[in-house]
């Protein structure tokens, strides 16, 4: 039915595996094709499981669901332009990580695993955490010392265990691989079955437009784990007919970490080196990006660009949107402040998609 391939060496393996990666180093992606027919699932549930026939679970009895997805999908202004915005804010762990968390703890579950370990510098961490308490499985959390106190609090609060690493994002990184060689690495990175639940937000952004792609989305881009499941999404859609073409990715990332709009502007085809400095976007503050080649390769073939933005720019869209009701949190504010900078130039009669991807809550009290 699936299977996975080495994007770097193309060796295949089973829907099955517990790799999290090719014994080349290389990325494993899932070769999958859907069956769905928009048709079918307009009188289904309001969650992301509507599109059951374009999500790969081995076995039905294993899906841990809290009914999530399908989140709002509302206008909001910005000045004398709007733009439509997914409040995945809204989910049951505050960010749009559970999409991916639901595909990647339901196919775990299917394959029996008992425990998984996982590396985070936050919400994927709460969002896996969750998961695995729904489901029954034991996790360690891996997280930056310097994370988001409320974040490891909800991290702990689901029973995970919480590993705090001195360092930076990428020594906890390297400590979480460690700990992969004996336990299931259920990695929102590496493993190809949470991006085919966050592929799930172009899904929806193209139901909630009748069955039609915007002409451009404006997406954070940190490992770029939306960026690239939203990728997926509107290839298949497109390849099945159902939009006309997939829309231009505005990827944004913070200045005070930007390995990826340096590679862009220099015509990179791999992140450049860069000298990571603080800024309030944590959850975007990744200096050395698994999967940068694939971002750079999604975002060039899409028509669509970059966007760096300052910590000012980041603390204006955080109250903009407060003022109008949103509460979201730092690096959530970094995409729509790079989405405000993308309206001021983008074509008046061009549909734009953006996203909350963090409840506010998350980064209260800092
Ligand atoms: C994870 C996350 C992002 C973006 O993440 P990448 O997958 O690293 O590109 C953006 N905003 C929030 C709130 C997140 O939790
Ligand atoms: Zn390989």
């Amino acid at each position: 039915m699936f299977h996975l391939t080495c994007s770097t060496c193309a060796k295949e393996f089973p829907a099955d595996t517990t790799a999290w990666r090719c014994q080349c180093g290389g990325l494993l992606d899932l070769t999958f094709e859907p069956g769905f027919w928009p048709d079918a699932v307009s009188d289904r549930a309001p969650d992301l499981w509507r599109y059951r026939e374009a999500l790969p679970v081995l076995e039905e009895t294993a899906i841990v669901s809290f009914g999530e997805g399908y989140t709002p999908l509302l206008p909001v202004s910005f000045g004398r332009r709007s733009a439509w915005i997914k409040q995945d804010h809204l989910f049951q762990t505050g960010s749009y990580k559970d999409r991916g968390a639901a595909l990647l703890i339901s196919h775990a579950r299917a394959l029996g695993i008992k425990k998984v370990v996982e590396d985070s510098s936050g919400n994927a961490g709460c969002a896996v955490a969750a998961y695995c308490a729904r489901a029954g499985i034991a996790c360690d959390i891996y997280v930056p010392e310097s994370t988001s106190p409320a974040k490891l609090e909800q991290i702990a609060a689901y029973g995970a265990g919480l590993i705090r690493i001195p360092g930076s994002r990428e020594d906890t990184a390297r400590a979480v691989m460690a700990a992969a060689e004996n336990t299931f690495y259920a990695s929102h990175t590496w493993n190809p079955f949470f991006f085919h639940g966050t592929k799930t937000w172009a899904y929806e952004v193209c139901e909630q437009l009748g069955w039609k792609a915007p002409d451009s989305v404006v997406l954070p881009a940190g490992n770029g784990t939306l960026l690239l499941g939203a990728a997926i999404g509107f290839k298949e859609l497109t390849a099945a007919k159902i939009i006309s073409r997939p829309p231009a990715i505005i990827a944004v990332q913070a200045e005070a970490c930007q390995p990826l709009t340096r590679a862009f502007e220099t015509g990179s085809q791999q992140p450049v080196k860069i000298e990571k400095r603080d800024t309030r976007a944590e959850g975007i503050a990744i200096a050395e990006p698994a999967r940068g080649w694939q971002i750079l390769a999604a975002v060039r073939a899409s028509g669509g660009g970059f966007i760096s933005v300052t910590e000012s720019e980041i603390r204006t869209a955080q109250q903009r949107m407060a003022s109008q009701g949103y509460f979201i949190e730092p690096t959530a504010a970094a995409v729509i402040a790079g989405l405000a900078r993308y309206l001021s130039t983008a074509p008046d009669k061009e549909i734009v998609v953006s996203t909350f991807s963090g409840h506010g809550l998350k980064a209260a009290g800092h």
